[in-house]
């Protein structure tokens, strides 16, 4: 398939599935028929050669996506089943939580949860975690001793802003050799490049439902070789969780557990699409509609709620500068098989967000944005 010429959309023909239907809302985000359909076919044993190759053949194309010579854990369960998993394996004695949003304030309450000493460091929201902020953080917490790792999250979904991961693991790196640099990339992985091990990345993890455009259900976690050293030296990992475990798995290319086969199916056919699409011009084409949609707003008087030069490639938080009743919009975009998101939290009402990632091509948002006009009168 010729994917760097395609503009629009491939069209949704998925019974139950109008063409035009679409989701603006960062995750679920819509998935390829062909991604769907994959999904149906019979169920095989996960102990046979068939879903071991599959298995091996989705961890390698991974693997190339995270930019990691390490190895990636796939598991049937979400996003934040991968912050449970980080924390219970990387954490014995304590952890900086940086918190900038909704979900960076999750993986604080992960870590709280797991009975772990957690340090909290608070950010405005709509702003990115700068790599000062971790140093002074770091320095001042390391006053009363080691710490083992830091949690950040490169992509607030909540208010659509990215953070430096890469000068924020240099920064640790640098201050304290041994913390390990853990990263939620949710809503950002695919859709820009993060080369993990060359920026120093101890974990990344990702669920499925977001800018891989997969139905729900899927986690990812790339682990480097010091993150699962450290796991060894870690009371309390858990089973399902266990790194130690996963990867004795790993090396037979399958998970302890029963994997969920029917999404590892539906993985499958989506990787080769995003190989076939070519991952740098996928990285292209959500900079692209990002820029886009801050265009847009710019010229229609909305302004963005994040911070000047740090708006995520994937999610557009806008100002509800016209003071717009948002549900009223979103019961007009469903005359049209659209749905945005109203502002996250406290921004209820106060914003929307808009998603431009995975199966969102250039199209779409041009439709999209020509029913918000036409809803606003704009
Ligand atoms: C959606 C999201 C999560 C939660 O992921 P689940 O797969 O729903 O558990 C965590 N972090 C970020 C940045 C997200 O966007």
């Amino acid at each position: 398939m010729a994917f760097s010429a395609m503009m629009t959309s491939p069209i949704f023909e998925t019974p139950g599935h109008k063409p035009s239907q679409r989701l603006f809302i960062p995750g679920p985000t819509d998935v390829h028929p062909a991604v769907l359909a994959a999904q149906t076919a019979p169920m095989i044993g996960h102990r046979s050669d068939e879903f071991e190759a599959l298995y091996a053949k989705c961890e390698a194309q991974l693997k190339q996506l995270f930019f990691t010579d390490f190895r990636v854990y796939i598991l049937a369960a979400t996003g934040s089943a991968m912050h449970e998993a980080a924390i219970r394996n990387c954490v014995g004695g304590r952890v900086i939580c940086f918190v900038n949003g909704a979900f960076s304030q999750r993986w604080y309450d992960v870590a709280v949860g797991c009975g772990k000493d957690v340090v909290r460091v608070d950010l405005a929201w709509c702003t990115a975690v700068k790599p000062a902020q971790v140093a002074e953080a770091l320095a001042a917490a390391l006053r009363d001793g080691p710490v083992d790792a830091i949690t950040v999250v490169h992509n607030e979904t909540s208010t659509g802003v990215a953070s430096p991961v890469g000068e924020i693991a240099a920064v640790v790196r640098s201050l304290s050799p041994e913390t390990l640099v853990l990263v939620d990339a949710v809503s950002s992985f695919s859709g820009t490049r993060i080369p993990v091990d060359e920026w120093g990345l101890d974990i990344l993890l990702t669920s499925s439902q977001k800018a891989l455009a997969l139905p729900p259900g899927l986690a990812f976690a790339s682990v480097s070789d010091r993150a699962l050293a450290k796991a060894k030296t870690v009371q309390g990992r858990g089973w399902y969780f266990d790194f130690l475990l996963l990867e004795r798995y790993l090396k037979r290319s399958t998970t302890p557990a029963t994997p969920a086969i029917s999404l590892m199916r539906a993985l499958g056919v989506q990787l080769d699409r995003i190989f076939a699409e070519g991952v740098e011009a996928r990285f292209a084409r959500h900079h692209r509609l990002a820029a886009r949609t801050r265009a847009w707003a710019a010229e229609k008087g909305l302004g963005l709620m994040a911070e000047e030069g740090y708006a995520s490639p994937t999610v557009s938080t806008i100002a509800n500068t016209f003071g717009w009743d948002i549900e009223a919009l979103n019961l007009f975009l469903a005359g049209r098989e659209m749905e945005l998101s109203d502002g996250y939290g406290d921004y209820k009402g106060k914003a929307i967000r808009i998603a431009h990632m995975g199966e969102c091509w250039d199209a779409d948002l041009e439709r999209l944005f020509g029913a918000v006009e036409e809803f606003a009168g704009l």
